[in-house]
């Protein structure tokens, strides 16, 4: 699946869960006043449950966002369940609705730095620092929002209620929140994307019966949904080339039918090029080479299986279906130039690197990488895939043996 839509994917939970709020949102009429009194700590323990489950999986921008959403959820509770046209009331409302956009689309910028370091925990004190501030500001100048321009001001059309100004804020958050996922395809920004929508229609609908503690509910399920997930891929995806890992080769293992193949990819000379280029420069090419490998055709499926060693998988087909595939991804990376940003390049005569010389910056440097490929079918009922691996292997190694940059079986 190409990244984009892959990323895309990832708002699936989102949109279920902001469903599911709107269901909910429509039901809440069945509920006595008891009841009432204690959904209103859900949103609570459920943000205490995203925290304590971000802190143990080391999620910094989720756990900040769980501070988020305690945060914001308290203050409307505390000071906005009354009239918005109290001198309070109104400061609190808007400095939440200029406040919370530009506190997620900063989360949404940030790397992920995980949280036992002085700048993961730095990320929680994000929306204490924004209230702090606030409070600060209301101290000294209690009036300082109620003459903003006519841009900011709380208007009503049909129980809509937040500003011209907050409302573009919130779209402008909602748009970084899609870029940075589409770049970083992720869980966190999906995430992220759910609390932003979750406060937009909290704060702009704000007088709907039982809102904010639905929206809230709702936002930090999302958020624990979120950190499962992201810890999931963590440990079924490799982090360096995107690709299905080892573990995940293995459960593929078992679910094969009666008739594949398996091929055996590793990319030839590769501690020279780490040698010569520096390891940055070997990860940029293991990451072009298995851009490539991700797409090698006939149904097939590639996992990073360690190092710069591949394996692809091809259910449903015997060696003569996968042979030109292979032979087409293999002559495709031979032929494939690739530039490199390397500024310590050393050329060396086991690679080509064209122009430049040891320590100059290599701008338009280049090199060139070839891979060798093993491939195996299975082709006794008895031969688990762990058997066909190994005869891939045999056959990779006879590749090597063969004088690389080609195929055996
Ligand atoms: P051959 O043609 O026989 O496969 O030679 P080779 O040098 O590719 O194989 P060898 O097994 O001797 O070395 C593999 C090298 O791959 C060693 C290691 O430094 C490098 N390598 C493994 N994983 C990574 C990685 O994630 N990043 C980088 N940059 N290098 C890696
Ligand atoms: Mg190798
Ligand atoms: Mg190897």
């Amino acid at each position: 699946m190409p990244q984009t839509l892959q990323a895309l994917s990832r708002l699936i939970f989102p949109v279920i869960l902001l469903t599911l709020a709107w269901y909910l949102l429509s039901e809440v009429h069945i509920l006595d006043a008891s009841n009432r009194a204690l959904l209103g700590y859900v949103p609570y323990v459920l943000a205490a449950i995203a925290a304590a489950l971000s802190l143990q999986f080391n999620r910094s921008r989720l756990a900040a966002s769980s501070v988020l959403l305690a945060c914001v959820f308290w203050l409307i509770q505390n000071f906005l369940q009354s009239s918005l046209s109290g001198p309070q009331a109104y400061y609190v409302y808007v400095s939440l609705s200029l406040l919370v956009p530009l506190n997620i689309a900063l989360l949404a910028l940030l790397p992920e730095r995980g949280l036992w370091n002085h700048f993961g925990f730095l990320y929680l004190l994000i929306t204490p620092a924004f209230c702090a501030y606030a409070y600060w500001q209301f101290q000294t100048r209690p009036d300082a929002l109620q003459n903003l321009s006519d841009l900011w001001q709380i208007k009503s059309i049909e129980g809509y209620i937040l500003s011209v100004g907050s409302t573009i804020l919130f779209g402008i958050a909602l748009g970084i929140c899609l870029f940075s996922l589409g770049v970083r395809n992720n869980e966190s920004e999906a995430m992220l994307a759910l609390c932003l929508a979750s406060c937009y229609v909290t704060l702009g609908w704000l007088q709907v019966d039982m809102m904010s503690t639905i929206m809230f509910s709702i936002a930090s399920a999302g958020v624990i949904i979120g950190v499962f997930r992201s810890s999931h891929e963590m440990a079924y995806r490799d982090e360096l080339t995107g690709l299905q890992g080892r573990r995940s080769l293995n459960e593929r293992f078992r679910g094969l039918g009666k008739r594949y193949c398996v091929a055996m990819l590793d990319i030839d000379h590769f501690k020279k090029l780490n040698d010569s280029h520096g390891h940055d420069v070997g990860d940029e090419v293991l990451k072009l080479v298995a851009k490539r490998l991700s797409k090698i055709g006939g149904g097939s499926t590639t996992y990073r299986y360690g190092g710069e060693e591949f394996c692809a998988v091809f259910p449903q087909r015997d060696i003569e279906d996968c042979v030109p595939y292979l032979e087409e991804v293999r002559e495709e990376i031979a032929n494939y130039r690739i530039t490199i940003r390397d500024k310590s390049a050393r050329p060396t005569s086991q690679h080509e690197s064209t122009g430049r010389r040891r320590g100059q910056a290599s701008k338009g440097a280049s090199v060139r990488v070839t891979i060798s490929i093993g491939l195996a079918e299975k082709t006794d009922p008895s031969q688990s895939a762990e058997d066909v691996l190994k005869v891939a292997d045999k056959a990779l190694y006879k590749s090597k043996q063969g004088g690389r940059n080609r195929l055996s079986y």
